[in-house]
C-alpha cells in the first residue's frame, strides 16, 4: 500500500486505485476485512470525496482530435465539428443509411477514446 501511495503518478487514483478498491469491495467478506484492502478502499474513498468536492467547469476549448477513416461529406462535417473549439453539440439529420454510416465510424472511435 505504501508503495502505491508513494508512486501516485504510476498508480493513478482514477485509473487504478478506485477500480481496484471497487473490485475488492465486491469480493468476499474475508477479503474486504483484510487490512490492506480496507486501507486501499479508504484511500479510494478519500480520493472520490476530493474529486466530488471539485468545482465543475466546462472546458475552455471543445475541440477534439479525430481520426475518422472516411472523408465523405458527412464525416467531414463531423470532423469539422470535432475540430471546432466553440461548438458543444453536433446535430446530424440525414437518411438512415447516412446516419448508420457515420455511427459505424464514430461509435468505435468514441469507444476508443473512453478506454484511454
Ligand atoms: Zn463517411
Amino acid at each position: 500500500m505504501d508503495h502505491l501511495l508513494v508512486w501516485s503518478e504510476t498508480f493513478a487514483a482514477d485509473a487504478i486505485v478506485v477500480p481496484a478498491a471497487l473490485q475488492l469491495s465486491e469480493g468476499a467478506d474475508e477479503l474486504r476485512r483484510w487490512g490492506p484492502a480496507r486501507r486501499l478502499c479508504a484511500v479510494a474513498f478519500d480520493h472520490l470525496e476530493q474529486r466530488i468536492a471539485e468545482a465543475l467547469t466546462p472546458p475552455s476549448d471543445f475541440a477534439r482530435a479525430s481520426a475518422l477513416a472516411c472523408s465523405c461529406p458527412h464525416c467531414r462535417d463531423l470532423a469539422a465539428f470535432l475540430a471546432d473549439p466553440v461548438r458543444k453539440v453536433w446535430t446530424f439529420k440525414a437518411a438512415e443509411a447516412h446516419c448508420s454510416h457515420v455511427e459505424s465510424l464514430a461509435i468505435p472511435w468514441i469507444a476508443s477514446l473512453r478506454s484511454q
